[in-house]
């Protein structure tokens, strides 16, 4: 991963808490700048389905840290939906990635209960593969 990378400290500090929603967004928006070939801040558009409540929508603070698109530029939308799906184009090019969650891994964040769970688990998947949580759809 990227020397660059957002830090779980940094993430903490941003957003007041660690949990497995928080990581799972710095993952999702690494994963879409390296595919789509982007830069932060200005050059993705990001819409997030299924995280309208927490710790759900942890998630969007996660995928705001890595990617830079942000409420504040607009370049970031929540909408309704019953699971999550984030969608993620390039704007110079109109390239998009997709990407949902696993269900083994719904359940398995569906399992961590206490304050602890939750840490040690973000823990744990901050540094596995970014992709092992995803199904990833590409299409131009
Ligand atoms: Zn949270």
């Amino acid at each position: 991963m990227g020397k660059n990378r957002i830090t779980l400290k940094e993430a903490k500090k941003f957003h007041g808490h660690l949990g497995p929603y928080l990581v799972l967004g710095i993952l999702a928006g690494e994963i879409a700048l390296k595919k789509l070939r982007c830069r932060k801040y200005f050059s993705l558009k990001v819409r997030v389905w299924g995280a309208t409540k927490k710790p759900k929508s942890c998630l969007i603070d996660g995928l705001q840290l890595s990617t830079g698109s942000t409420y504040g530029k607009g370049n970031i939308k929540k909408l309704n939906g019953r699971k999550i799906k984030i969608d993620f184009c390039n704007l110079a090019n109109h390239k998009k990635i997709i990407l949902k969650l696993k269900d083994n891994f719904i359940q398995r964040l569906q399992r961590t209960k206490t304050h602890e769970d939750s840490e040690s688990l973000a823990k744990q998947l901050y540094n596995i593969d970014p992709l092992e949580p995803f199904i990833l759809t590409t299409h131009c």
